[in-house]
């Protein structure tokens, strides 16, 4: 098997829509690492778009599949309910930051999760207005779609969105938008398009992820907090991307020292195995009637006894704190490129513990953003066995989500390849 005929394969058999970043195809992956049907091998630093901070394969987490594999794999939690669904929830109220008492339950997809968390919202206030944010992500479902604060590709030819869905601007240095200009932009919103008495949840990314991993201001966190206690809005922080330990601490929104309502889960959740949640305030989640919650597959077996098994390795590897430690290694690292004449210019490296990511941009004083050359750093990182992904609304930031289990070896290994891609990519 080739890389090239399957690539023909699957552009024969799988619409366009779905597109994706390389033309290589998995044969298997371990920890950190990635091999492709030819052999050839990868360094890992997209983890499945967020997905694998406990690494591929987990040893923890295969020994728990393959338990629960020998026992049962699907029961639907509404008909026959299993042990490994409640004590998740268990332990994701106890983890998550809530000073009370709290709730979870669970789905399979991240945006299963934010659907569910605007619909407890919207059971609990009676409301039906949501406000999301430009250059937000929350999914590619239709209420989600509208959630997403990206019209290409997300949003052209699908239709116009849902009634209720409003976005605010998003602060970031490089696109010019302050926490005033974000508020500002919330009142006038409040005053020209609905009223905050209609509006049942503002939805937020503690650090914007496909959006060009841009961290929300502590002071935009508290001014929504704010703003929803005096307005009777609930809060819901989407941790889909920030989740686990990636941010350096165990939710991103920790960083803030603000208390969401609603929590979004997924991703990383369950190292490579499809689960998310919505963990929240009880009595927020307790609103929608018996039977308005739910699915088929939500919070499949398998992928809770997985889940549980990537909670147990994030506390004894203690991948919080390394989360910090390798985030600074590859800040360091980028510094080092930044400072080179050899590259392509790279500007705003950023982000807390280890999601970490910075611009490509058009040589000169001015911020330019210049995904063309952006392209070319991925493309020469896919060359050299670097696996690296892009991201942002100016398609120019190069953001890495290495799992938290690679050693400094290959961690080295990989930053030594995205230093030749950026030599590489220079016109
Ligand atoms: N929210 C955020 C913050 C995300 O990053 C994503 C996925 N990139 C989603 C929601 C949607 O998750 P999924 O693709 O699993 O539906």
């Amino acid at each position: 098997m080739d890389n090239s005929s399957l690539q023909q394969r699957r552009q024969g058999a799988i619409p366009r829509g779905v597109s994706t970043a390389y033309p290589i195809f998995a044969a298997r992956a371990d920890n950190s690492e990635l091999w492709d049907v030819e052999g050839k091998r990868y360094i890992d630093f997209a983890g499945g778009i967020a997905v694998l901070n406990t690494g591929h394969r987990h040893p923890k987490v295969m020994a728990a599949v393959a338990r629960q594999l020998d026992a049962f794999t699907h029961t639907a939690f509404q008909v026959a309910p299993y042990e490994p669904y409640v004590e998740l929830c268990e332990r994701l109220n106890a983890l998550a930051p809530f000073k009370g008492p709290a709730k979870s339950l669970l789905f399979t997809t991240g945006a299963e999760a934010v659907e569910n968390a605007i619909k407890i919202a919207r059971a609990h206030t009676g409301r039906t207005g949501v406000i999301a944010f430009a250059g937000g992500f929350h999914g590619r479902t239709a209420l989600t779609m509208a959630l997403t604060g990206k019209v290409a590709p997300y949003k052209r030819k699908f239709g116009i969105s849902p009634a209720g869905i409003f976005h605010a601007p998003f602060p970031s240095d490089e696109l010019g938008v302050s926490v005033a200009d974000a508020l500002k932009s919330l009142d006038f919103l409040f005053r020209a398009d609905i009223e905050p008495s209609e509006v049942a949840a503002i939805i937020v990314e503690p650090v914007q992820g496909e959006g060009g991993f841009l961290p929300a201001p502590t002071e935009l966190i508290a001014a929504l907090r704010d703003l929803c206690d005096r307005h009777g809005m609930v809060l819901i922080a989407d941790e889909v991307q920030t989740g686990f330990a990636r941010t350096g601490k165990m939710f991103g929104i920790e960083h803030s020292g603000v208390e969401p309502d609603l929590i979004t889960v997924a991703k990383s959740l369950a190292g490579g195995f499809p689960l998310s949640g919505v963990i929240g305030r009880a009595e927020i989640m307790d609103a929608p009637e018996p039977g308005g919650l739910g699915g088929t597959y939500a919070g499949s077996p398998i992928a809770c006894v997985a889940a549980l098994a990537v909670l147990d390795v994030i506390a004894e590897e203690k991948l919080i704190d390394r989360a910090n430690a390798i985030g600074a290694r590859i800040k360091a690292s980028l510094e080092r490129a930044r400072m080179r004449n050899d590259t392509v210019a790279i500007a705003a490296i950023r982000g807390p513990g280890a999601m970490i990511a910075f611009d490509v941009i058009a040589p000169g004083a001015t911020w330019t953003p210049d995904a063309d050359a952006t392209k070319r750093v991925v493309n020469a990182a896919l060359d050299d066995g670097l696996i690296v992904l892009s991201c942002g609304v100016h398609a120019n930031t190069i953001r890495i989500l290495n799992p938290l289990t690679i050693s400094d070896e290959l961690l080295d290994e990989g930053l030594d390849k995205l230093t030749r891609a950026l030599v590489a990519a220079k016109a």
